[in-house]
């Protein structure tokens, strides 16, 4: 039976430790979209090519062969999992991402994969746009102050430190640069079920979720 899941929300909302585990659960393979900008974004920052330079991203972000082992995401055989997820990249993702040449190979990439695959795929924009037909969406919220705190939480497990204003003005600016762009910006999709995860634990919106998939596989089966 073909499942294809797609979880959209803002930075911080958990959507990446919450597909890790429904993964897991229903044996579905996990794409984090936001990597493959961040990949984009950090082989960019290497090269010095500024996002304004839309034609040397495009011909970059084509030389990359992008795929995932497990949750490493894996460029041109470099394991960048951990480097994208500096704050400096993370301060720049969003310029790159709205350039929508980026977005359109990008898209195409995932939608690639989709097809091989059972997904589960999290983003701005899989359900609006990537997986537009999937059957199963979910938009993942929490206030700002929330995912800036578990940002900072996921750093210093990591033994980074960082400053908890650097951090929320880092999500507030790239809520807004995402929700705003011209090109897919971040919305929920009509048919997708929202989550507000300000005051629930990560177990309970896996059991959320997870109890739309079985009444799915139920349905469908
Ligand atoms: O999910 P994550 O926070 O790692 O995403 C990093 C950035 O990549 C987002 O802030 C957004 O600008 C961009 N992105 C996007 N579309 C996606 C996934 C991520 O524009 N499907």
């Amino acid at each position: 039976m073909y499942i294809s899941v797609a979880i959209d929300g803002p930075a911080g909302a958990g959507k990446s430790t919450i597909a890790n585990i429904i993964a897991d659960r229903f044996k579905l393979m996990y794409i984090n979209t936001g990597s493959m900008y961040r990949a984009v974004t950090l082989m960019s920052m290497r090269n010095n090519i500024n996002f304004s330079n839309v034609r040397e991203v495009c011909r970059l972000t084509n030389s990359l062969e992008m795929h995932f082992e497990n949750d490493n995401l894996i460029v041109n055989g470099e394991d960048i999992t951990d480097e994208i997820r500096s704050l400096e990249v993370s301060n720049n993702v969003s310029n790159y991402a709205t350039i929508p040449e980026v977005r359109s190979i990008l898209v195409k990439l995932q939608q690639n994969m989709a097809y091989k695959y059972n997904v589960i795929m999290d983003g701005r924009d899989i359900g609006t746009v990537v997986l537009k037909d999937a059957p199963l969406k979910f938009f993942l919220t929490a206030r700002a102050e929330e995912r800036a705190k578990r940002r900072c939480k996921e750093f210093e497990e990591k033994g980074i430190y960082v400053e908890y204003n650097n951090v929320l003005n880092d999500i507030i600016k790239r809520d807004y640069i995402d929700t705003h762009r011209e090109n897919n910006p971040l919305c929920k999709a009509t048919d997708a079920i929202e989550i507000d995860s300000s005051k629930l634990s990560i177990s309970e919106v896996v059991d959320v979720i997870s109890n739309y998939i079985n009444e799915y596989i139920k349905e469908n089966n």
